[in-house]
């Protein structure tokens, strides 16, 4: 778990004035999963635009398996291995679990005579094997938000970007997905979650990281996270 996959310095990203992100510098170690926590506002989602070019950095630096991959386009991110499972899945409603999820497949790095077989493990590996018939409109919520998952993973990226996963869950859901981002990750795939779930993120990360406006105010382990005293205050200091 030592060398970094993902090393980012000294990012920022201003919006007309409004520092989204205030240099940031962190890396990501191979084979880990790390969360990123902070306050609605943080500028998580923006921390996550950058990762895969949606938006370019005003500065800093993006190395993703030791290439720069700063200001590259969205597609040559995603063809590099890093893949996003959104919060909101925008499945093909009428189309069965396992047609999205070939499609994430087909736009992804498995060569044609592979997509098969990488479709049929991200299935499984998103615990979808008895629902892989069903057209995804009839899908539940925690199971739209595994087939979000199976459809990023068909992408077979060596870095997952996970976009808080069990948001809207219940508790066995969220146990569910727990299980999924661990086997992920024992498939040997790096994972960066956002999530608001304390508890899941507890569980489930080696290491966490918080923003708060911006910046990044503590890392560390979850026990020493949930120390720190920078980190208590910015969630006493909100709503949420
Ligand atoms: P989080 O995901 O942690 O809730 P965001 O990254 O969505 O936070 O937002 C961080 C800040 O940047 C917020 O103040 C938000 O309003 C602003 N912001 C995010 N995206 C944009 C955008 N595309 N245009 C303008 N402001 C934005
Ligand atoms: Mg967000």
């Amino acid at each position: 778990m030592d060398s970094p996959i993902l090393a980012v310095s000294h990012l920022s990203k201003s919006f007309r004035g409004l520092k989204a992100i205030q240099d940031v510098s962190l890396s990501v170690p191979k084979g880990s999963i790390c969360s990123l926590i902070g306050p609605n506002g943080a500028g998580k989602s923006t921390f996550f635009n950058l990762l895969t070019g949606y938006f370019p950095p005003d500065q800093g630096q993006i190395v993703f398996e030791a290439r720069d991959i700063t200001g590259i386009s969205p597609e040559r991110i995603a063809q590099q291995g890093v893949a996003r499972a959104f919060q909101i899945a925008k499945p093909f409603p009428a189309m069965s679990v396992v047609e999205n999820v070939r499609i994430g497949a087909l736009f992804g790095r498995a060569g044609p005579r592979d997509v098969q077989a990488v479709t049929h493990h991200a299935v499984e590996l998103a615990g979808l094997g008895d629902l892989a018939g069903r057209e995804a409109r009839e899908l539940t919520v925690g199971q739209l938000r595994r087939l979000e998952v199976a459809r990023a993973l068909a992408a077979r990226p060596s870095l997952l970007l996970a976009d808080e996963p069990c948001a809207g869950l219940n508790h066995t859901e969220t146990a569910e997905m727990v299980d999924i981002l661990r086997r992920i990750r024992e498939a040997g795939a790096t994972v960066l979650l956002v999530e608001h779930d304390m508890s899941a993120v507890m569980r489930v990360s080696d290491i966490v990281m918080v923003l708060e406006t911006g910046m990044l105010i503590a890392q560390g382990t979850p026990d020493a996270v949930t120390r720190d005293p920078r980190v208590i205050a910015a969630y006493l200091g909100t709503d949420e």
